[in-house]
């Protein structure tokens, strides 16, 4: 009896428990090192959050829609996002990009932008489609493809070296006309685009992005545009809608995030803004796994939004006021970099900027035959022996290419001025031991 028993139980025990769409997708880049840097980080520059405060207005909203008359905002809203935000986000994002948005079909509020995408991805990807994914990019576009049973493509962007020594910047990184083109087929059912660029800060420019709207246009291909930092552009750049150009708006998903755009990542809320003909099947995806978001928190974004759209383009504007900030703190972060010889590559954009490692090879001497790529050991030893946490910018390559440009880290500048210091001082401080006998 005790040996049939066992006998099933191991038989139980010996078929895979977890669903075949899972494979490859297990590893994740944020739970190790967000670990590591909960362990060991005097200096936290890894994830991308803002260690300083939302806007007093935006909390002032959430004070009150928590507190107020209104105790219905304790309860379930709308599944497709609260009416006050999705009527406030189709006024916003409908002047943006001149067009007339119903509030109801054409925009959808999801769980921060990570579910806006996952509902993408699930909605419009089948089987065996093919999906271009343009490196470096956020990590969870593969894994998501995967797990919807299509086939991630990849195309770099390539970096030319600046002439005459200056410093890189994001925009040197671009892509080769001729072989984006060579990615586009008849298997291709949508790009995924991130302007601006987590990790490299990369605003793409008009004619890039005409470019990819061409060859979508000319593929019958979706697009997915993930705008998260879309206010986050510097040096008076402009950040270009992919939607408003020719023949784009009818195959596109526009992407964004409050986390982003208010500095409150935590709240975890998204949108998504695009046609009916796209929007219908995301809802389907959305009404099926999570219903909705807290609606005071939509409520509370919902206020935030409409300031803004009262304040828009003027000196008060949050939307002007935090790239002109976090400008500044780039360049801080850029003068430390260059300082010590991690020559920083200057973004563009969002609140990321990459730097090479090469001169610090000597600290952490590279092991021939290793699986890991030389960054992520270096971010390990960085964070364990000097308290600095970054992320390596392999984690940004799929697993093929991702000992093409491994000898960089990306690191998040949206902190106080005292994390900034603190971490010129641990950088300073490294220097000196390196120079010093
Ligand atoms: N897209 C990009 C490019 C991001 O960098 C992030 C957050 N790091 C997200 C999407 C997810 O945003 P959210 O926090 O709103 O889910």
């Amino acid at each position: 009896q005790t040996h049939f028993v066992s006998l099933s139980l191991q038989a139980k025990m010996s078929r895979p428990v977890q669903a075949r769409r899972l494979e490859g997708t297990d590893k994740n880049i944020w739970v190790e090192f967000v670990k590591l840097a909960a362990t060991y980080s005097k200096v936290n520059l890894g994830q991308g959050f803002p260690d300083f405060p939302p806007p007093d207005f935006l909390k002032e909203s959430f004070v009150r829609a928590l507190s107020g008359e209104n105790h219905m905002l304790h309860q379930y809203t709308r599944a497709f996002g609260h009416p006050p935000l999705v009527k406030i986000l189709a006024q916003f994002f409908g002047k943006l990009l001149g067009r007339d948005l119903d509030p109801m079909t054409n925009v959808m509020v999801t769980v921060g932008a990570y579910q806006a995408l996952f509902c993408c991805f699930q909605a419009l990807v089948d089987e065996g489609d093919e999906v271009i994914i343009i490196e470096p990019f956020f990590d969870c576009y593969e894994p998501m493809v995967k797990m919807a049973g299509g086939m991630p493509v990849f195309v770099p962007l390539r970096p030319k070296a600046p002439k005459d020594g200056k410093l890189m910047s994001s925009a040197d990184w671009q892509l080769d006309p001729a072989e984006l083109a060579s990615k586009f087929s008849e298997r291709t059912k949508a790009i995924v685009l991130n302007s601006p660029n987590n990790p490299l800060g990369k605003v793409f420019s008009r004619e890039e992005l005409e470019l990819i709207a061409d060859l979508c246009v000319k593929h019958d291909v979706l697009c997915l545009s993930d705008e998260v930092y879309e206010w986050l552009v510097y040096d008076g750049k402009e950040h270009i809608r992919i939607a408003s150009l020719r023949g784009m708006w009818d195959r596109t998903v526009i992407i964004g995030s409050a986390g982003k755009t208010f500095s409150a990542t935590g709240w975890k809320v998204g949108w998504t803004v695009g046609p009916n003909r796209l929007l219908q099947h995301l809802r389907t995806v959305h009404q099926n796994s999570v219903y909705h978001c807290a609606t005071i928190a939509q409520e509370a974004v919902a206020q935030g939004f409409q300031r803004e759209l009262e304040l828009y383009g003027k000196p008060d504007s949050y939307f002007v006021q935090l790239p002109k900030e976090l400008q500044q703190k780039r360049d801080w972060l850029v003068q430390s970099l260059d300082a010590v010889g991690m020559k920083p590559i200057i973004p563009e954009g969002t609140y990321f900027l990459v730097a090479d490692i090469s001169k610090f090879k000597s600290d952490v001497p590279d092991v021939p035959d290793s699986d890991e790529p030389y960054d992520s050991r270096f971010a390990k030893w960085m964070v364990k022996n000097k308290g600095l946490a970054a992320i390596p910018l392999s984690a940004f390559y799929s697993g093929a290419h991702k000992n093409n440009y491994n000898h960089f880290i990306r690191f998040c500048f949206a902190k106080e001025e005292a994390t900034l210091k603190a971490a010129n001082d641990i950088l300073q401080k490294w220097k000196q031991e390196k120079t010093s006998p």
